[in-house]
Parts: structure tokens; C-alpha cells; sequence
């Protein structure tokens, strides 16, 4: 058979799960094809994957991928990717925690470079900010995600998933569901559904922001205490009361709000407005 099958492999090397590292090997197949279908993944990519596993995913990727470099941190995994993939001369594997790696030398001269990851939860989050923040050369990253992310990425104005993650994806890329996968598809299960999201980089940023520090920091000022409104929220910005009265009457937003309520052309709005107050 063609394809790597998880829990064979699982047993061939008597492979012992590392729970801290939240080792969740998928085992249905149709996933695997789904998630390489829905990264659009063709001959020209190059594809960074983070978090291969025993390499289930990997192979499929191998198949249609120009080349593929695997991130593993988990040193027992390395012989067995090793091994079941070395057949394949467009396979490197990198040996390193995904947050210490150097994505931009690791991208080089490439320039149709697909990330697809399925990782831990708890490292998600800091991966996509770290990728999409570095301004990399990226087209898309495909990743796994707790459903409860995925819906923070989706999250819509003035509703408890909208935060400073869904601004952060929104600013940068397009998003496009690819499926659900329920518990039952990995071994061992886990107590959360998952989804598969792509995010496409878009050309460039949705809104034209003169200071990207400026924009970001007022979004997270807005989120860190979500019931403050936009007024207090914005002293931690340090304009003066009349500096900051007339941000708010120039950008034509109502500073009672709260910042959860803004859109993203608004959040635009109001820290370009404040960014050219603070040059006079
Ligand atoms: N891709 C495989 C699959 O779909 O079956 C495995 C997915 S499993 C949820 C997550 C993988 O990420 C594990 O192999 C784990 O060892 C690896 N991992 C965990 N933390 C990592 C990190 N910081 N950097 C790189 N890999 C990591």
C-alpha cells in the first residue's frame, strides 16, 4: 500500500505518546486527503510542515509537493520519519522546536511556499502571529485548530470570540474553512473538535495602516479589558485629554464605545488618526 498507515506505524515502532507535546496522530485517511486538497498544495510548492508526526500527512504531502521540510520537536519521531520517508529525495526534516526556527532563511529564494501545520494548540496561536507578523513570503498556511480558535479567527464585531487574533489574521489573510474533524479521527483522541482553516496571505495588508506598531497596540489595548470603552481603553495610548478628544472626533467614532465593537477599517481609522496627531 501506498499510503502510511498511523496506527501500524505507531505499533511497528512501538511508539510511546508524549502528552505534553500533544501528540494527536490522525488516523482517518480522508482527513489527510482533505487537508492536502484543501492547501491546494501542486508541483510548484515548496512546503514547510510543521509537526509531521510519524509522517502520515508528510507522505501525502510528498506526493505532490515540489519539496517538503518537516519541523519536528519530538526526537523520538526523527529515526521513524527517517526511515518510512527517505525514499523520497524532496524530504528534509528539521529536528527543532517550530518557534525556534528561522522561517525566513528556511524560505530562501522560494516563492510559492505553503505552511501546513497540525500542532499543538498551545503553540497555534504564537506560530501563526510569529508567521504572518515576520511579513514572510507566504502564500497560505493550512493548519489544524481547536474549533474554539477557529472561531476566534472568524470572530465577527461584538461577539466574545471577536479579539486581537481575529484583527491580527483579518489584517493579513483571507480565511477559508476546509472541514471539522471530530475526536474520533486521531489516536489518542482528543476532548476537543478540531477544525482545518487556510489562511490566504493576502497581497497586501486589508486596511492601509500608517503605523503598524500603533494599529496593534490599540487593538490590544481595546481587548484587554473588554468592558472598558474605547475612552479608557485609549489612555494607556498617553494623549493628552485633548489630543485624544480630537482623535476620536476626527476618525468620527464614538469614544463610549467599546473596542470590540469596532471593524477593522474603523480600528484603521482611529490609530491613523492618532498616528498624524502625534506627528504635529
Ligand atoms: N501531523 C501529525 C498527524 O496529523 O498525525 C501529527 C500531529 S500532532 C497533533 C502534533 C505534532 O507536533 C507531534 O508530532 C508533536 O511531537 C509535534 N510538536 C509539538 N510541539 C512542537 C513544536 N514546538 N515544534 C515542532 N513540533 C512540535
Amino acid at each position: 500500500m501506498d499510503k502510511l498507515n498511523t496506527k501500524e506505524l505507531v505499533e511497528k515502532y512501538n511508539f510511546k505518546f508524549t502528552k505534553s507535546l500533544g501528540q494527536n496522530f490522525l488516523t482517518d485517511y480522508t482527513v489527510l486527503e482533505d487537508i492536502v486538497e484543501g492547501a491546494n498544495i501542486t508541483e510548484n510548492d515548496y512546503v514547510i510542515e510543521i509537526g509531521p508526526g510519524v509522517g502520515t500527512l508528510t507522505k501525502e504531502l510528498l506526493k505532490r509537493a515540489k519539496r517538503v521540510t518537516s519541523i519536528e520537536l519530538d526526537s523520538k519521531l526523527i529515526p521513524i520519519l527517517e526511515s518510512e520517508l527517505s525514499s523520497y529525495e524532496n524530504f528534509s526534516l528539521i529536528n527543532k522546536d517550530a518557534l525556534k526556527v528561522n522561517y525566513r532563511e528556511l524560505i530562501g529564494e522560494e516563492k510559492s511556499v505553503k505552511v501546513v501545520a497540525n500542532l499543538p494548540y498551545y503553540v497555534t496561536t504564537p506560530i501563526i502571529a510569529n508567521l504572518l507578523n515576520d511579513k514572510l513570503d507566504i502564500k497560505s498556511i493550512t493548519i489544524m485548530i481547536q474549533k474554539e480558535v477557529a472561531e476566534r479567527i472568524n470572530g465577527e464585531p461584538s461577539t466574545k470570540e471577536y479579539g486581537a487574533f481575529t484583527l491580527l489574521a483579518k489584517y493579513y489573510c483571507d480565511t477559508k474553512i476546509i472541514r471539522n474533524v471530530p475526536p474520533s479521527c486521531f489516536i489518542p483522541s482528543p476532548k476537543v473538535d478540531s477544525i482545518v482553516i487556510r489562511l490566504d496571505k493576502l497581497d497586501k495588508p486589508r486596511v492601509e495602516v500608517k503605523d503598524e506598531k500603533l494599529f496593534f497596540n490599540i487593538i490590544r489595548q481595546s481587548f484587554n479589558m473588554r468592558r472598558k470603552t474605547l475612552w479608557n481603553s485609549m489612555k494607556a495610548i498617553g494623549l493628552s485629554k485633548e489630543l485624544q478628544e480630537k482623535a476620536f472626533e476626527d476618525a468620527g467614532i464614538n469614544p463610549t464605545r467599546r473596542g470590540e465593537t469596532l471593524t477593522i477599517e474603523e480600528f484603521a481609522t482611529l490609530a491613523n488618526k492618532i498616528y498624524e496627531i502625534r506627528l504635529k
